[in-house]
C-alpha cells in the first residue's frame, strides 16, 4: 500500500493549460475516484501518476517520496486503460501469468497465483483459450486480472468499463470493488461516469475544465456539493437549480423564486448563513427526491409536463417556463400528466448558492 500526493501539479501543452494546480491526497489503501466530463484532465492527472507524462510544475509523491523523474516501469504501479492491451497471440494463462514471468517468480508460485486471479475473475474455463477468439467483455477481465495479478501497490484504472455492455459493467463493479478489498491497493479509478464513482469509490475527486472542484466520500459530494457545477453533474436527475432573490418576511428570511411566482422558507442555519454571506441573487437547490407531495395551496404550484415511470421510481417532470424541476417519487405515485402537482421540500435538504461564483452558501 502506498499513499499518493499530488502537490500543486500542473499539466500545460503548449499555451493550453490541461491541469491547474491541483492538490490531492490520496491515502493508504484507498480506492479514489477521478470523475469529471471529457476533457476535465483525468486522464492527464493519471498519465503523470504513472509516469507517462511529466508534470509541468508541482511534484507527485508516493509515501512521501518524489517521483518526478522516476520512470514508470520503477514506480510499482498497474495501469490498466480503456483499450485493454492484451497480447492475442498468447493464451488466457499465459497474458496472467506475463508479468510474474518477466520479473522471474518460480513457475510453481505463478501457476498458484493465475489459477487464483482467474478464480476470482471467473476465467477459469478459459485459460487454455487464445486471447483473440475473446469477447470485450471477457478480454477487459483479462486486462484487469493482468495487471492486479502483479498486486501493484498502486493500481491505476482509466475508463476501463467504458467499451463493455451495461450488464457486465455492473457485475465489474462489484467485481473491481471486492478485487480492492482483497488486495487493500490504492487505487485511482477516472471515469466520467457518476454511478462508477459513486458505487465504488471511498472518495470522489470531482473535476472540470482541469481544476478540482471537490473532494468528499460519495454520500458528501452528493449532500454537500461545493458548487453548481458538482450540483449539476453528480445525481440522476441532477439537483433542482432555481433562480431566486433572498427576502426579508415575516417568516424570516425567504427566497423569492421568482421564475416560479413563488417563495420558500430557509432553516435558522442556512438562513443565517446566507445572511453572512451578503448575497442577495442565489440559486435555490434540492435534489429530485427531497419533493414531496403537498396539499393545494401550500408548496409550489407546479404544472407536471411529463411522467416518467422508470420501473422502481417516478420521474415527475414540472414547471413549464425557464425554470424546470424534477421531482422523484416511488412508483405507484398518482400524478398526471397535465394536472398541477403542488411539492413541498424540508427547509433541512434545500442548499443554497451565490448565483454570481456558483459556490454554496453553507
Ligand atoms: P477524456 O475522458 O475525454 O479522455 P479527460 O478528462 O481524461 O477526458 P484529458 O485526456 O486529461 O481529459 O485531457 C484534458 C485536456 O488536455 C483536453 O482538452 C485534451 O485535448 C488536452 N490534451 C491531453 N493530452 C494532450 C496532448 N498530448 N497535447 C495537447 N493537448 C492535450
Amino acid at each position: 500500500m502506498t499513499s499518493i500526493h499530488l502537490n500543486n501539479l500542473v499539466k500545460t501543452f503548449g499555451a493550453f493549460t490541461a491541469l491547474k494546480t491541483m492538490d490531492l491526497e490520496i491515502r493508504d489503501g484507498e480506492f479514489m475516484a477521478l470523475l469529471g466530463p471529457s476533457g476535465c484532465g483525468k486522464s492527464t492527472t493519471m498519465n503523470m501518476i504513472a509516469g507517462m507524462e511529466e508534470p509541468s510544475e508541482g511534484k507527485i509523491l508516493f509515501d512521501g517520496r518524489d517521483m518526478n523523474g522516476v520512470p514508470m516501469g520503477r514506480r510499482g504501479v498497474g495501469f490498466v486503460f480503456q483499450n485493454y492491451a492484451i497480447f492475442t497471440h498468447m493464451s488466457v494463462y499465459d497474458n496472467l501469468a506475463y508479468g510474474l514471468k518477466v520479473t522471474g517468480v518460480a513457475s510453481s508460485e505463478i501457476d498458484r497465483r493465475v489459477k487464483a486471479i482467474a478464480d476470482f475473475l471467473q476465467l477459469t474455463p478459459m485459460l487454455k483459450q487464445p486471447s483473440a477468439k475473446l469477447s470485450v467483455n471477457i478480454l477487459q477481465r483479462l486486462a484487469i486480472g493482468r495487471s492486479a495479478i502483479v498486486e501493484p501497490a498502486i493500481f491505476l484504472l482509466d475508463e476501463p468499463l467504458s467499451n463493455v455492455d451495461a450488464a457486465f459493467r455492473a457485475v465489474m463493479r462489484t467485481e473491481l470493488k471486492h478485487l480492492q478489498r482483497q488486495f487493500r491497493q490504492t487505487m485511482v479509478y477516472v471515469t466520467h461516469d457518476q454511478l462508477e464513482a459513486m458505487t465504488m469509490a471511498d472518495r470522489i475527486a470531482v473535476m472540470d475544465h482541469g481544476v478540482l472542484q471537490q473532494v468528499g466520500t460519495p454520500l458528501d459530494v452528493y449532500n454537500n456539493p461545493n458548487n453548481l457545477f458538482v450540483a449539476s453533474f453528480i445525481g440522476s436527475p441532477g439537483m433542482n437549480l432555481i433562480k431566486g432573490k433572498l427576502a426579508d418576511s415575516d417568516r424570516g428570511l425567504i427566497v423569492d423564486l421568482g421564475g416560479l411566482g413563488r417563495s420558500a422558507p430557509l432553516d435558522a442555519a442556512l438562513a443565517a448563513a446566507a445572511r453572512k454571506a451578503g448575497v442577495q441573487d442565489v440559486i435555490y437547490g434540492f435534489r429530485p427526491e427531497r419533493a414531496t407531495l403537498s396539499a393545494a395551496g401550500e408548496g409550489l404550484a407546479l404544472p407536471v409536463t411529463f411522467v416518467e415511470r422508470i420501473g422502481a421510481r417516478t420521474v415527475v417532470h414540472l414547471g413549464d417556463g425557464e425554470q424546470r424541476v424534477k421531482a422523484v417519487f416511488d412508483n405507484d405515485v398518482s400524478v398526471e400528466n397535465g394536472t398541477t402537482a403542488h411539492i413541498a421540500v424540508e427547509p433541512g435538504s434545500v442548499r443554497l448558492f451565490d448565483a454570481r461564483s456558483g459556490a454554496s452558501i453553507k
